[in-house]
């Protein structure tokens, strides 16, 4: 029988670009979203795919789905800084009881469970850059600890199924991720400095732009992740790009690679914003065989020229 895989929050950015991945090697998808942040022209492509199937659900409350699973990834939760600060509870919410929902469900079928957590779990960090073994510098109650705290929260849930019930789980610690399917009020950095310069308005850098991220193309990102969920590893595992860029050289490349008239504008620093991320990668390497390949000038094109279809802007030069 070939596998069946539920991926939870499969109408989202990241979850969408799974499901494509999945069905495209022979997999059947069952997709399950609430589209609170998804959106469901992520997947309308899928729709008439014989291999995918859509059920719309709060995971939160339950997963509703039937049938045989081989596997469920965990990848429901708002993502970006002003979605979870926008739905503080529903994030508290998402990671806790979606990922105790998904975790049974795997548990039933007896099939891996890989959850989606985050660079988040280690805060602003004072080590640099980032192995697995380094274990944080979250502050649990700023504005940012309803993601965080979620995440670690999952990450702790996921390892007790794990010992307590012997449920095959791993971990996976995904970095910043972008690429095509963004959202253009998504309020992330790629997304919003590409529109910008699309537009010739104002690059919005907040604070001096000295603080640094790490840009993964979400094709090489879900590369990895299937390379995981494929593995026997129980994690965590950073799945990111080492490519570290400060945000104001990002905002630069930006309006350099598209041609733009914009300027740079500062803009206060959001409340606990990491000065600097950059995910140690030696193990993904070492056990998965995994790297990220895309350069940021062809993902950021392909990003652009998106960005620029969704919102209606002319295309991209
Ligand atoms: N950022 C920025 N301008 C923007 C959006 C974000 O300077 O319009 C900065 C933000 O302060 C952070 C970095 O870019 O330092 C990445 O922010 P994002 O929201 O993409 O993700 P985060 O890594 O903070 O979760």
């Amino acid at each position: 029988m070939s596998a069946r895989i539920v991926v939870l929050g499969g109408g989202g950015f990241l979850g969408s670009h799974l499901c494509d991945h999945l069905l495209g090697r022979g997999d059947a998808v069952v997709c399950v979203d609430d589209f609170s942040t998804g959106r469901r022209a992520n997947v309308a492509h899928l729709d008439d795919h014989p291999g995918f199937a859509l059920v719309e659900a709060d995971v939160s409350r339950g997963i509703p789905v039937d049938g045989p699973v081989s596997a469920v990834c965990n990848l429901a939760s708002p993502a970006s800084p002003p979605d979870y600060l926008a739905l503080p509870l529903e994030t508290l919410a998402v990671g806790s009881e979606g990922t105790r929902h998904g975790l049974e469900l795997a548990r039933r079928h007896d099939a891996r469970f890989l959850l989606a957590s985050t660079s988040e779990v280690y805060g602003d960090p004072e080590v640099h850059p980032q192995s697995e073994g380094y274990w944080g510098n979250v502050n649990p109650v700023g504005p940012r600890s309803v993601y965080d705290e979620a995440k670690r929260f999952a990450e702790a849930l996921t390892m007790a199924h794990h010992r307590r019930r012997g449920t095959d789980v791993v971990i996976a610690r995904i970095f910043n991720t972008y690429g095509p399917r963004l959202r253009p009020d998504d309020g992330r950095v790629v997304s919003n400095f590409l529109l910008q310069a699309l537009r010739g308005e104002p690059l919005t850098v907040y604070g001096d732009g000295s603080q640094t991220r790490s840009l993964c193309y979400v094709e090489d990102e879900v590369r990895g992740l299937v390379a995981l969920l494929d593995s026997d590893l129980t994690g965590p595992v950073n799945i990111g790009s080492p490519d570290e860029y400060t945000v104001l050289q990002l905002a630069r490349t930006v309006i350099e690679l598209l041609g733009s008239s914009s300027v740079v504008e500062h803009r206060p620093l959001p409340t606990d914003d990491p000065t600097r991320r950059r995910p140690d990668i030696t193990r993904a390497r070492r056990e998965l065989g995994w790297e990220p390949t895309t350069s940021l000038a062809d993902g950021l094109a392909r990003t652009a020229t998106h960005l620029a279809g969704s919102a209606g802007l002319p295309d991209v030069p």
